[in-house]
């Protein structure tokens, strides 16, 4: 599909979809969401661009189609490096493309359904996956990735909570399939997308089985409630970036909706989630590096536009130049733990797919979730004050003001007011305003909150190869393992032994041939 088809094909579904206390009639045609639909046509548009078709399509392994980049399963380090590169592309554009969590939340399913075939007597988790990939290929379609669960009071587990509709579970079963109720909180981009994949947030117990599912259902599916916020500042006039892309996030409420068991991918395993929820975190952290990369190319490319509007020359003004070089070095520094993340990328031992390392993805994201707010500052401080105190749009044309206005709030003599003003309106609305907070928020929370991230690096991070190293720098003889306290479970010897449900570093294996399709 190209973006408008893909925009009339969500006349194909009627959600139930509130917005602002008021039903919405159609998401395609409703304002309030046209900058987000806008944002995900991107993604179809540029997928049929010939010069970008390296970036934007693959060739995937297991169906043997040229698909969206958004939908296909890795197989090389190449794939995530193109991943990244197609990402950033498409938030450069568009601020946040929306459309990746898709391909986060596939490659992660397939990894699960393998593992389960593996481990469990039923040997048909990867035929239900494939045939779930085929139709969302098949039909291009844009899925909204439904995993963090309203949680309730977080200090207790889901079986604990005092409402059980904090979390979706399963309330029957039958010939048919499975019956959900519950709520996901927060779903990027839920009214306008076509499909909705289920996830468990977070590790389980055999108590918890009852929430421990995984199922995909059409947005439109009988039971399926959206309140949803509107996407960006549409309408606007200050706007200028996010009235035209942004992203709206939805609570979406599930009472009792059914789920035909051929778009059940689990129901009950409740030893899987932590697996499920730990290759999508990775998945997703690595494509949020390069998303926030774009976002970052947009902060770069306006604090030097705004700096000149001002009448500097960056080059020539240390303090200026200092600043531009710290906001590039922390774009880059995060987006290079992508790049690592990529090459250091290992073969899922099931579905044989390949995860990107998860020490360098969890950096990344890491790094992102909290230089943002440096980022932000940067900006504001090769701007100046002006961003937030300029007159609003409606003053350009008051006969009164606006031609002593433009004399006056003039800075470099060959640039006009009105680009410079236009210059301070982008940096305003990328960085101190609504969408500003919202870059910072989906940031520091998007794709899992730093301490997630810090307790990924830790458990994945091979401290107990360190202290080797340095016990035998030190030439003390002592044996492995037995002088330290520093050893992490499952790295508690030479050999490596794994906790089920945990994925740790291992020593190199014969790593399978990775060509590193650089583009062009
Ligand atoms: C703009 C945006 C878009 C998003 N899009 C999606 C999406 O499309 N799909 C999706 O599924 N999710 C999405 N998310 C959700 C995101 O994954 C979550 O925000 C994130 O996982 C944190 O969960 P939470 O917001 O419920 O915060 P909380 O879990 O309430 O966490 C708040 C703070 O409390 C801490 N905390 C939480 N539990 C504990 C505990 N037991 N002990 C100690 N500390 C704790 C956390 O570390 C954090 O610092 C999105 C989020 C944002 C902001």
């Amino acid at each position: 599909m190209n973006a408008e088809e893909y925009r009339e094909s969500l006349k194909r579904y009627h959600p139930v979809v509130y917005v602002d206390g008021e039903r919405v009639e159609c998401v395609a045609d409703d304002e309030r969401f046209a900058p987000g639909v806008r944002a995900l046509g991107v993604s179809y548009d540029y997928a049929l661009r010939p010069e970008l078709a390296p970036l934007m399509l693959a060739n995937d392994r297991l169906t043997g189609r040229r698909v969206n980049r958004m939908l296909h399963i890795n197989s090389d380090s190449g794939d995530l490096l193109n991943k990244l590169e197609a990402v950033r592309l498409l938030c450069q554009e568009t601020g946040c493309a929306q459309r990746y969590l898709v391909h986060d939340a596939m490659n992660a399913l397939y990894q699960v359904c393998a593992r389960l075939d593996a481990e469990t007597r039923d040997k048909t988790h990867v035929e239900r996956f494939s045939a779930y990939l085929d139709h969302v290929q098949q039909n291009d379609l844009s899925i909204g990735i439904a995993m963090t669960d309203a949680k309730g009071d977080r200090s207790r587990r889901p079986h604990q909570q005092g409402n059980a509709d904090t979390y979706v579970h399963v309330v029957a079963k039958n010939e048919r399939g499975i019956v959900i109720s519950g709520t996901k909180a927060i779903v990027t981009g839920a009214p306008y997308m076509h499909e909705l994949l289920v996830m468990p947030c977070r590790n389980m117990t055999e108590a918890d089985a009852a929430f421990a599912l995984c199922c995909a259902v059409p947005v439109d599916a009988k039971g399926v409630t959206m309140v949803s916020r509107p996407a960006g500042r549409p309408g606007e006039k200050a706007a200028l970036f996010s009235a035209k892309y942004g992203q709206s996030t939805a609570v979406v409420m599930f009472e009792e909706v059914e789920v035909p068991w051929d778009r059940v991918f689990y129901a009950g395993d409740w030893q899987q989630s932590a697996t499920l929820t730990y290759s999508y975190a990775t998945h997703h952290r690595h494509s949020c590096i390069a998303a926030r990369a774009g976002f970052g190319d947009l902060l770069i490319g306006a604090g030097a536009l705004m700096c000149e509007a001002n009448g500097f020359d960056v080059s020539k003004d240390p303090q200026l130049k200092d600043q531009m070089v710290e906001l590039i070095k922390i774009v880059e520094g995060f987006y290079a733990c992508g790049v690592a993340a990529s090459v250091y990328a290992k073969a899922d031992p099931y579905s044989h797919s390949l995860m990107p390392d998860p020490v360098y993805s969890n950096i990344g994201k890491l790094l992102l979730a909290t230089q943002i707010y440096d980022m932000q500052r940067i900006a504001h401080t090769v701007s100046g004050g002006l961003i937030v105190a300029l007159p609003g749009p409606d003053e350009d044309h008051n006969p009164h003001t606006a031609a002593r206005l433009a004399d006056v709030l003039s800075a470099h003599p060959d640039i006009p007011y009105d680009k410079r003003i236009e210059t301070a309106r982008f940096i305003e609305d990328l960085s101190a305003s609504y969408t500003g907070g919202w870059y910072s928020v989906i940031s520091l929370h998007g794709g899992g909150s730093p301490a997630a991230m810090k307790q990924e690096i830790w458990r994945n991070y091979p401290v107990g190869d360190k202290v080797a190293l340095v016990e035998r720098l030190l030439e003390r003889g002592v044996t492995v393992g037995e002088n330290t306290n520093q050893r992490q479970p499952g790295k508690c010897c030479a050999q490596g032994c794994s906790v089920p449900g945990e994925t740790i570093m291992v020593d190199l294996p014969e790593l399978p041939s990775r060509s590193i399709k650089r583009v062009a």
